[in-house]
């Protein structure tokens, strides 16, 4: 059976690069999957956290979830810590995944940075927790950022060795089904996790910072001009399109112009993703332009889709116990589909449990 799971982390802003590049698809793909969608408050503690700020922004991205048009009453909304399923599946992936597949870690790499030896040994195993996340629920398609494709795919290896390590055992105890894409040479005939597909494509996969084109936009930089927050006001929201870095140049008449230019590449693709049109149509009416008179027609289109989200998350934000109640809710329609999930790994590892 088809299911979707994706998660936010609460770390920081919920920003346009979330929005275009997740929140959109999951709106989307409520039509036709099961979905279960995560405030991913574990994984936002990988780096410090102040507390409150921490059950700020769970309450905020939850309104941002229901504020874009996800509906709690047919899909799934909660905050992972209130399904401890995670964590302690989490674990058992820490004993299934290498050191050398997490040392490959792109993400680990740049956010560490010079500083490997002082960040928690939380944010290197993160991927698997992430892997916990989504297998959990034996979802089936992931619709995520392109910056998470390589935890993606660890994610598929993690299921694949965990299938292969115990693949007699799950026979035994009945709990395979058939492995469909079965390479005979390694993989067995039943299976107990699903591969689970990444869903990256759509309007915008990356969005990049407003200040640096080779950056992506990121609820963890520390300049908060780099990103347009769910959050600002309109005049915030027009101030830094006004201030996103560009080059000299004019706009090009081809998409082809955009090559070598990333800043405007992003703004063109970020004009694209919010009003649903082809770059090639939008480089139709402003190539030859001057940012200058293409960064007004930005403001005004981002105000014009983000405004109404923005105002339906504050209003949600002022009953607090409302957004709660959606989160516990929630929590309990998760652990009715992970918790038999982890009670099967648990038998297939050989950990005694309570009949
Ligand atoms: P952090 O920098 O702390 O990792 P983040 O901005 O990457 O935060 P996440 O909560 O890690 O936010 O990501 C949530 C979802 O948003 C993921 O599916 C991720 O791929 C997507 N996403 C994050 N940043 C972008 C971006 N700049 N463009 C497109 N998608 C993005
Ligand atoms: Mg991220």
């Amino acid at each position: 059976e088809p299911r979707v799971f994706s998660g936010i982390q609460p770390s920081g802003n919920l920003h346009l690069g979330n929005y275009l590049g997740a929140i959109t698809k999951f709106v989307d793909l409520q039509e036709s999957y099961n979905c279960v969608f995560c405030v991913v408050d574990m994984h936002a503690i990988t780096v410090w956290q102040d507390p409150a700020g921490l059950e700020q922004r769970t309450r905020e991205v939850t309104a941002g979830f229901l504020a874009a048009g996800i509906d709690p009453t047919k899909h799934i909304v909660f905050n992972q810590s209130q399904v401890p399923v995670h964590a302690e599946l989490g674990w058992i992936f820490n004993c299934v995944a290498r050191m050398g597949w997490l040392n490959r870690m792109t993400q680990f790499k740049d956010k560490a940075g010079k500083n490997r030896e002082n960040v928690s040994t939380g944010l290197f195993v993160y991927p698997n927790l992430m892997s916990a996340d989504i297998l959990a629920y034996k979802a089936t398609h992931v619709p995520v950022g392109e910056d998470q494709k390589q935890h993606l795919e660890l994610a598929r290896d993690t299921a694949q060795k965990f299938n292969i390590d115990f693949a007699d055992r799950i026979a035994d105890l009945g709990y395979g089904v058939d492995n469909l894409n079965r390479d005979a040479t390694t993989d067995p005939e039943k299976v107990f996790f699903p591969q689970p597909e990444p869903l990256i494509g759509g309007p915008a996969p990356r969005v990049m910072s407003l200040r640096d084109g080779s950056k992506k936009m990121s609820s963890s930089d520390a300049s908060d001009k780099a990103r347009i927050n769910l959050t600002d006001d309109a005049e915030t929201i027009a101030l830094k399109i006004r201030k996103a870095k560009t080059d000299a140049e004019a706009l090009p008449s081809e998409v082809e112009g955009l090559e070598g230019r990333p800043e405007a590449a992003n703004l063109v693709g970020i004009y694209a993703a919010l009003s649903g049109k082809e770059k090639a149509q939008i480089l139709g009416e402003f190539g030859g332009s001057e940012f200058s008179k293409f960064k007004p027609a930005l403001v005004e289109l981002s105000l014009d889709k983000l405004s109404p989200i923005t105002d339906e998350m504050r209003r949600l934000m002022d009953d607090k116990s409302h957004i709660d109640k959606i989160l516990c809710e929630g929590a309990e329609k998760a652990s009715a589909i992970a918790e038999p999930v982890l009670d099967q790994v648990k038998d297939i590892v050989g950990f005694i449990r309570k009949a």
